[in-house]
């Protein structure tokens, strides 16, 4: 039997970058997948189809995670497809870096709701539906612990608020064994963060490792901490960063 067998998963911004990778390792660990998308439509309903054609289960359903009412949509949509919720990812996320002297309270706005308000929201619209031994797991940032250099001030802080939120949800889930993790990963080959840049060249000079991780040394992380293997770590930060911070 499969890891997931009987699983249901949603995963935001699952259709693209890491989320992609999360969406497809959780599916091929035995969990039907629903994957949130706000632009890549046609890639997200892509995944979707190759699951379900490999014997799979998925849905891909538009949800734009700066609107909590489109989450609770996605949430609402899960709930009728599949009856309930076993497992959370929330994965989307934006980074917006530049000097501080350039950021607007739009930027404020903008970041904080997609990185910080829409892990609240999806939490609140599901709780109600996630059964005894269910699974929160969220996609923060190493750059929570370590801000590593001018214009993340903004990304930073936001993915901090995620530590508050993982440590709290954990006290309230706990008594119904429902764990809450931060999984925090370092620089990961995807359109946020190119591994081909000179930015990249920098990270590199910083890492433990030698180089990038990849989506799928994320996915691995988020199916353990998702599967009956990782029922006893909750309210923790799990970084994934190739010692980046160490
Ligand atoms: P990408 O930019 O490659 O992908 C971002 C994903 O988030 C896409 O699936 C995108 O979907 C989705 N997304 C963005 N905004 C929204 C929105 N408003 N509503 C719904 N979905 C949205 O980034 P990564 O894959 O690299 O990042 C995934 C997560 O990992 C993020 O939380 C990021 O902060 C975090 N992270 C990334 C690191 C890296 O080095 N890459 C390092 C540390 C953390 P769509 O295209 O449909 O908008």
């Amino acid at each position: 039997m499969k890891r997931l067998e009987n699983k249901i998963a949603l995963v935001t911004g699952g259709g693209r970058g890491m989320g992609a990778n999360i969406t497809k390792r959780l599916a091929a660990e035995g969990a039907a997948v629903v994957l949130t998308y706000s632009k890549s439509a046609e890639q997200s309903e892509r995944i979707a189809a190759e699951i379900n054609q490999a014997g799979g289960r998925a849905i891909a359903i538009k949800a734009d995670s700066a609107d909590p009412a489109e989450l609770t949509n996605a949430v609402d949509k899960t709930i009728s497809a599949f009856g309930h919720i076993d497992i959370i990812v929330n994965n989307a996320g934006i980074y917006v870096g530049k000097a501080f002297e350039e950021h607007t309270m739009e930027d404020y706005e903008q970041v904080m709701a997609v990185n910080v308000r829409a892990v609240y929201a999806s939490a609140l619209a599901a709780v109600k539906h996630i059964p005894d031994g269910g699974r929160i797991i969220t996609i923060g940032s190493n750059m929570a612990d370590n801000a590593t250099g001018p214009h993340a001030t903004l990304y930073a802080m936001s993915k901090s608020a995620l530590s508050g939120f993982t440590k709290g949800l954990a006290r309230d889930l706990g008594p119904r064994d429902i764990t809450v993790n931060l999984v925090q990963p370092g620089p990961i080959n995807t359109d946020m963060n190119p591994s081909d840049t000179e930015l990249a060249d920098f990270l590199r000079s910083r890492m433990a490792l030698k180089d990038y991780g990849t989506g799928d040394d994320v996915a691995g992380l988020v199916a353990f901490l998702a599967s009956d293997e990782g029922k006893y770590i909750t309210g923790t930060a799990l970084t994934i960063d190739g010692g980046f911070n160490a």
